[in-house]
């Protein structure tokens, strides 16, 4: 699918290529909006059915405009919560789950009825991790939303959560949008939060610290500043917002992070931003191949280099078992890797050609004796430069 070209001239003024940018934003096509359960439930207390359909409102006038919008929702545990009648908030993952459950239809009924008073409809989409790990259900999500999307419906989307466990979930909601918007080819994500934007230092510790309105990459320093999860009924904070950010940015798509709590924050971003924190798209984002590699799929194992292969895959070649000094996890062929560097930073990831096993035989070798080795002939590569992704 055609990318929206993302990147701002080389322009020097900040100012233009925030305007630039914005102007970028404005002709976003593929939308998605992720809300909160914060906004949804006003700190836990119920559905804002009032709140919902002014977003729909928002929502349908985008869709009026020619562009496919998908929701991403959070929620469900909130809104389910009080019919377990339970004398404190779902705690265990049991009770979480049952909370799901019971609150979905909740909140599916809201958006149901939200849009259908604009005669538009809506689909549920409930999503697992393994969903987009798995490369052929990945591309039935992909087709379903499309259909939909094409069709004029709103998918709404959330993580299944009644069927998760929490080694293999998404999590927070913030993540999953990331990987709709992945699937969906979006040129935009709007993440609906209850923060202005994404602050220069952590607000509640210090008054002077202001939204940067402008994100051009998410670097490790503004990683560290983001820290870790925030808010009371919602699972994400700063640190999955700006996660949320790099996996869209990888996919050629801008992300706006804005205070929902605003009157019609979804429409100020298509009219009157900017607004929040906007960031920008990578300038040559991964083709949709390498983007499942780094954004779906969970790494089953650690493969730690030597300097020559680091200084290979960062020249952009594949990894050879020559340059692999040690081997970490249980993996088997085709699962995703990560490559460490000598220091054990991650550089890259990976489908791997090898099982564990395999690996930690064949390590420091030359694949002229993998058959000597294994009893077979394997790949040449351990990692294939076309099924890695450099992470840095
Ligand atoms: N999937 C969860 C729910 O519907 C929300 C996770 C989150 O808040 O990020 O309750």
């Amino acid at each position: 699918m055609e990318r929206m070209r993302s990147s701002v001239s080389g322009c020097h003024d900040p100012a233009e290529r925030l305007r630039q940018a914005w102007q970028q934003v404005r002709q976003a096509r593929r939308v998605v909006v992720k809300i909160g359960s914060n906004l949804l439930t006003a700190g836990g207390k119920g559905l804002r059915q009032e709140w919902i359909a002014q977003r729909a409102t928002e929502i349908v006038h985008l869709l009026q405009e020619g562009r496919q919008v998908v929701v991403v929702t959070s929620g469900a545990v909130a809104a389910g919560a009080p019919l377990l009648r339970l004398k404190h908030p779902p705690a265990s993952l049991r009770e979480k789950q049952a909370a799901a459950a019971a609150g979905q239809t909740i909140l599916m009924r809201c958006y149901e009825l939200a849009f259908a008073a604009h005669d538009t409809a809506v689909a549920q989409v409930l999503i697992t991790r393994a969903d987009v790990e798995n490369r052929r259900r990945y591309l039935n999500a992909r087709d379903t939303l499309w259909t939909l999307t094409s069709l004029g419906l709103v998918p709404v989307v959330n993580e299944n959560d009644t069927v998760m466990v929490e080694e293999i979930k998404f999590g927070d909601n913030d993540t999953l949008s990331a990987n709709v918007a992945d699937l969906l080819g979006a040129d935009l994500l709007i993440l609906l939060s209850d923060v202005a934007g994404f602050f220069d230092a952590d607000p509640r510790l210090n008054p002077q610290a202001r939204p940067l309105p402008l994100v051009e990459q998410v670097t490790p320093a503004l990683e560290k500043l983001a820290g870790g999860a925030g808010t009371t009924v919602g699972r994400g904070g700063m640190a999955t917002k700006l996660k949320a950010a790099k996996m869209a940015a990888r996919r050629g798509c801008h992300t706006v992070l804005t205070d929902g709590f605003r009157d019609n924050p979804i429409t100020e971003v298509f009219k009157s931003g900017p607004v929040g924190t906007l960031f920008l798209a990578d300038g040559t984002p991964l083709s949709a191949h390498k983007a499942w590699i780094a954004n779906a799929r969970l790494s089953r194992g650690e493969v730690l280099l030597d300097a020559g292969a680091t200084r290979a895959l960062q020249a952009g070649k594949s990894l050879l078992a020559k340059g692999v000094v040690a081997v970490r996890g249980r993996f088997d062929r085709g699962d995703a890797v990560v490559c460490l560097d000598p220091e054990g930073c991650p550089i890259a990831q990976g489908s791997v050609n090898y099982n564990a096993d395999e690996l930690q035989r064949i390590m420091g070798q030359h694949s002229t004796a993998f058959e000597a080795i294994l009893g077979f002939v394997g790949d040449a590569e351990v990692v294939h430069r076309d099924n890695m992704v450099l992470l840095g």
